[in-house]
């Protein structure tokens, strides 16, 4: 007996209400688990569908914090356990106005995949809120993550649940959450990651995602006998993945030529360089400023308001801003234009849609929760130096995260081959991930 798939989701959309980021999730990966479901009877016989699509615990509380004029604001804060079968939950926090209960679902959902993946033993969470930290001032950034950990504290723990940034929770966001449940805890523990070096964090971690990504992007390009070196790159986003994107592809001899943010899209032709990045850090660490300001500042680049990058031509599309960003339109346009390659350093980047377009033609298509795995998998890294008081250095980390994201990489192909499709990434993502979270949740019987 097997998973009537489609009956299943429909079950499942039934029941979790007006979800659709979540449910896209589902679909997406419970689909390319048919093969595997038919070839192991004993995912149905233990219910592992069932128990999985059920977060273990789903945590909304308010947090209520004062602004700088004295007036009191309300916004809505999340904490999403979804699975720990091979570890304590760990995922991001994401502070987003578009932020409620079915995206959060569908993060953490991703997650328990994605971590299960990297090698390490790390459950799936998630967590936020609609808070937008857009235009407030430092001061009100800090008493709303405050109050926001007074409530968090009692769910978190280095052997528990360690949360760490997303969208919207920098290192300044990291700082304020961990000081207070510092001060709450009365401990000095890993119990988040993305902290600043000197206080706990790991060297590497701000680049991991973005440097994973380049990566893994490396890697898939061998199996063609190709390179990033001499490649034109188009990058969505400007914040901290899209950033450490640009940097690793342009040490890789590779060219971005665009960066968005909600606003709209700059095209530089003659590529970011190392020192246009730097504006960019700049402008959007520093002085928090829009993308467009970088047309203004670098003549000869231009900025489309409203508009995404995949109409530009590329070899390679590299998606970092957020989830459902590019459509079938865009991914026609990339495949008329001669792209080769996308690979996602957002989660879940891609419409359902889009994906199939790029798998039947023949896009070498890496889905976020392998090819953007390396932030957590160096958050990991960060949670084994804290638990045994040590720093490694700059070095050691990037060559562990190099090796995790080589290791991702083959074991997604490998698995994909398993299954007859060795270019077929999502296969293989989601069939290894959900392999080993599966067996260990038969493993510890009906919890
Ligand atoms: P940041 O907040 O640093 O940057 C997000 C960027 O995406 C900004 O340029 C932002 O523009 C843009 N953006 C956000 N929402 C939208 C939207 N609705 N439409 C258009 N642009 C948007 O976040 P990160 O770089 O950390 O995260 C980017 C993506 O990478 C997310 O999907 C995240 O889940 C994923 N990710 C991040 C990891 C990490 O380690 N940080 C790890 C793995 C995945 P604006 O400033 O205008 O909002």
């Amino acid at each position: 007996m097997t998973y009537d798939v489609e009956h299943f989701i429909s079950e499942v959309r039934a029941k979790t209400g007006h979800q659709p980021e979540f449910h896209q999730a589902l679909s997406e990966v419970f689909h390319s688990l048919q093969p595997c479901l038919d070839r192991f009877p004993k995912y149905r016989h233990n219910a592992v569908l069932e128990r999985l699509v059920e977060p273990d615990r789903m945590i909304i509380f308010r947090v209520g914090w004062i602004d700088d004029k004295g007036d009191y604001q309300v916004n809505r804060g999340f904490r999403i356990q979804f699975n720990n079968a091979i570890g304590a939950y760990k995922g991001g926090l994401r502070f987003h106005p578009t932020v409620y209960l079915g995206l959060l679902k569908f993060l953490a959902f991703e997650q328990i995949f994605k971590n299960a993946l990297t090698t390490l033993p790390m459950g799936g969470a998630k967590g936020g809120s609609d808070f937008d930290p857009k235009g407030k001032s430092d001061n009100e950034v800090m008493r709303f993550c405050q109050s926001f950990m007074i409530e968090l504290v009692r769910h978190i723990g280095p052997d528990t649940d360690v949360p760490a940034g997303d969208i919207g929770v920098g290192g300044r966001e990291i700082g304020y959450l961990f000081g207070q449940y510092k001060r709450l805890a009365n401990e000095f523990t890993g119990t988040m990651t993305g902290k600043g070096f000197g206080w706990g964090g790991s060297l590497i971690r701000p680049e991991a995602t973005g440097y994973g990504l380049t990566y893994f992007t490396e890697e898939m390009l061998a199996t063609r006998g190709e390179s990033i070196e001499g490649k034109t790159c188009t990058v969505s986003g400007s914040g901290n993945v899209a950033q450490y994107t640009v940097e690793r592809v342009n040490e890789f001899g590779g060219k971005c030529i665009t960066l968005s943010d909600s606003g709209g899209t700059i095209l530089d032709r003659d590529g970011i360089d190392a020192e246009k990045l730097a504006y960019v850090m700049e402008l959007k660490n520093e002085r928090r400023g829009r993308i467009a300001e970088y047309a203004a500042q670098f003549p000869g680049s231009e900025y489309f308001e409203g508009k995404r990058p995949w109409g530009i031509p590329c070899d390679c599309a590299l998606p970092c801003a957020t989830q459902n960003e590019i459509d079938l339109d865009d991914a026609k346009a990339l495949v008329a234009n001669g792209c080769t390659l996308v690979a996602e350093g957002a989660n879940m980047p891609t419409q359902p849609d889009a994906v199939d377009y790029f798998l039947a033609n023949n896009i070498l298509y890496g889905p976020g929760k392998a090819a953007n795995a390396g932030g957590v998998a160096v958050s990991g890294l960060e949670m084994a130096q804290n638990a045994q008081h040590i720093s490694w250095t700059r070095e050691e980390v990037d060559n562990r995260l190099r090796q995790i994201m080589q290791t991702i990489h083959n074991n997604v192909r490998f698995t994909a081959a398993e299954y007859g499709s060795p270019d077929n990434y999502v296969l293989g993502a989601n069939i290894a991930g959900f392999t080993k979270v599966a067996n260990a949740m038969i493993a510890q019987g009906i919890v």
